[in-house]
């Protein structure tokens, strides 16, 4: 597995609170250039990814003066409306000085269980990876509070890599990885290098978090779950390493590697094929119906000859031949108002169309299942 990482195209890196302000003592430049650098070297090797970075709240403490973080909701969520501003600001002149644009993201875990949304955020996350613009996503604090309570942000990170279909999640911590038992109070722990994102077992080794961050082992081990779900195998390590991303590329073994049982792509299609409760219905002239079966490709508006039931962007539509057969199924990513305006016209016309132009595609190739 860890040869397998040599290979991954598609990286989520989280970075925690503790680790890039120094424990609270203020944003950590030489760290986050030290990250920033390796990451624009492996850009250049071809690898995309995302960058999930916490340290807000930690970051508004200390521009606040504030002697610890406090308590109150309230008041982490205006310390993190301050803090953000710093947090940003490093992460953009340290990517600048190598001549690389990075994108501010805000998120809360609301935004990606909602399909439209989900869709929303996947298409500007794919357009800024195309771009080689590096986005550095945080939750949105000011509306949500689901990673201020318990998550550190680690949660975040896993929806991200299903966002975008990750084929790894590295989460960057203050601690070399995960180990049986507390190594401070149990000289027997043994340091666990790699195990199954589902053993069972995985829950009863972690501990609690610092009070910085919310998120201990046990925020971490969940998270590598739920990315395990979308086919993401985790990486939990060290972050102060020299060249540590460098080295987990490289397929070095650090820190504790927690494997997916499935590549991104499967798990997203078995997800797909799950899903029971069709909104609609699309009929395919014979020319789409080959290029769907035979060629892999997308469904383009030029193909569709019918459009039936109500759907929005981001419900589950089947695609059926002229005989009313399923040939496939995947996520609409427009509503079933815009389909019947586009349906039977090429995908150039859309902005004509409609006044504006989202995804070229009606269904992309990767929300798709054949039947
Ligand atoms: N979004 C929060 C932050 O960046 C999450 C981490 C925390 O609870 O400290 O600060």
């Amino acid at each position: 597995m860890r040869e397998k990482l040599k290979t991954a195209k598609r990286w989520v890196v989280k970075v925690g609170s503790s680790l890039v302000t120094n424990s609270g003592l203020g944003l950590d430049k030489g760290a986050i250039a030290h990250w920033a650098e390796q990451l624009v070297n492996l850009q250049q090797q071809g690898i995309k990814f995302v960058l999930v970075s916490s340290g807000a709240v930690a970051e508004g403490v200390s521009r606040l003066n504030l002697k610890a973080r406090p308590k109150e909701i309230h008041l982490q969520q205006a310390a993190a409306a301050v803090g953000q501003m710093g947090l940003i600001q490093a992460y953009a002149s340290c990517f600048m000085r190598q001549n690389v644009h990075t994108a501010q993201i805000l998120l809360s875990h609301e935004d990606l269980s909602d399909r439209t949304r989900y869709l929303n955020a996947r298409s500007t996350l794919s357009t800024l990876l195309e771009m080689g613009v590096i986005p550095v996503v945080n939750e949105n604090d000011t509306v949500a509070t689901a990673e201020l309570c318990f998550g550190d942000n680690d949660t975040l990170a896993a929806l991200v890599a299903n966002l975008i279909n990750a084929e790894v999640m590295i989460v960057l911590t203050d601690q070399e990885g995960l180990y049986s038992a507390d190594p401070r109070f149990h000289s027997s722990a043994e340091f666990i290098e790699s195990a199954s994102a589902n053993d069972a077992k995985l829950m009863e080794y972690a501990g609690k978090g610092t009070s910085l961050g919310r998120g201990g082992m046990f925020t971490k081990i969940s998270a590598a779950k739920l990315a395990a779900r979308s086919g993401t195998s985790t990486v939990i390590t060290k972050g102060t390493d020299s060249d540590v991303l460098l080295r987990v590329a490289n397929g070095e073994n650090l820190g504790t590697l927690l494997e997916a049982d499935s590549e991104p792509m499967a798990a997203r299609k078995q997800w797909l094929a799950g899903q029971l409760t069709l909104k609609g219905s699309l009929v395919l002239d014979d020319g789409a119906v080959k290029v769907l079966t035979k060629s892999g490709k997308s469904l383009l508006a030029v193909g569709i000859k019918q459009v039936e039931g109500k759907f929005s962007r981001g419900d589950v539509v089947a695609c059926l031949d002229e005989s009313g057969s399923e040939i496939a199924r995947g996520l609409a990513n427009y509503d079933m108002g815009e389909v019947q305006t586009l349906m039977g016209q090429s995908s150039e016309k859309i902005s004509e169309l409609l006044g504006y132009a989202g995804e070229e595609e009606i269904i992309h190739r990767d929300n798709m299942i054949l039947s």
